[in-house]
């Protein structure tokens, strides 16, 4: 399984247009970015590339990186940074499976894969295909597993990718906050690689104007009611005893000096499983 990070960031990205702060100038000045949310997940042994969540920055995450395209894809959630790149199926792919769940969101009133098929109804090339939560299901030729986190007000999966041959797991987060129920974290558990939603640091809850959440020794695991800090994220690589941890979905309101450490990702980072 060959996974490479197409987009890192939260709704904005790094740089954020017109930002002059100095962690969108350091990410300039370094030459690297934080684009909307999307892994490409290539099975290597069937030949075929699944993309988890279709990013706003689609176009630009395939000229950057050099992958194909997807033969089928999985969307977490209905936020813009996760679906609204499906768009760019239209003459780029051909009748691609997209799975989501099909679960009713009491939100909205749908589940995701409604609002897929809503959405997308006008392009022949976006085919919906409804999950059920907690019920593994295969895509090209890996075994998938939606589970519920916690992402107020609207639902949203975290996801865990395993190769049924070489025992190889991949475990996505999705956008949560630290509060992820036991029976998702039992499907999440013992990943070779975690990508874990982490906003800010938790220092930065000040700011909030609901401040933290899900404390733990001190420090908030959550930043507001919908994504984890960096400690949350760590710490749910911990408690899923991954063997390695990658931090997604950050913010350009992290400080210069906290923005391009370990473990937060960058776009085009590159892992065989
Ligand atoms: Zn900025
Ligand atoms: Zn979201
Ligand atoms: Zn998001």
């Amino acid at each position: 399984m060959e996974v490479t990070l197409l987009g890192t960031g939260d709704t904005t990205g790094t740089p954020t247009p017109d930002c002059s702060c100095d962690t969108c100038e350091a990410a300039r000045e370094r030459g690297v970015k934080r684009s909307r949310f999307s892994v490409h997940v290539h099975n290597e042994r069937t030949d075929e590339s699944l993309l988890v969540d279709a990013s706003p920055d689609l176009r630009h995450q395939f000229l950057a990186n050099d992958v194909p395209l997807p033969d089928e894809v999985l969307i977490s959630h209905i936020h813009f940074d996760h679906l609204d790149g499906l768009g760019n199926a239209y003459r780029l792919v051909s009748d691609v499976p997209v799975h989501a769940a099909d679960e009713t969101d009491p939100e909205t009133g749908e589940s995701v894969v409604g609002t897929v098929d809503r959405r997308y109804d006008y392009l022949d090339a976006v085919t919906p295909v409804p999950r059920t939560p907690f019920e593994p299901f295969e895509a090209c030729g890996l075994e998938l597993t939606l589970v519920p986190v916690d992402h107020p007000p609207l639902v949203c999966y975290g996801l865990a990718i395993e190769d049924p041959e070489t025992g190889a797991k991949l475990s996505l987060s999705g956008d949560t906050n630290y509060g992820v129920p036991e029976d998702s974290r039992e499907a999440l558990r013992d990943p070779d690689l975690l990508l874990a939603d982490g906003i800010v640091p938790e220092h930065l809850c000040e700011y909030h104007p609901l401040g933290g959440n899900h404390e733990v020794d001190g420090e908030f695991m959550t930043f507001g009611t919908k994504h984890m800090t960096f400690e949350g994220a760590r710490r749910l690589g911990r408690d899923l005893d991954a063997d390695e941890t990658r931090v997604v979905h950050v913010s350009h309101f992290v400080p210069a000096e906290e923005a391009f450490v370990e473990p937060l990702a960058v776009d085009g980072e590159r892992y065989v499983l």
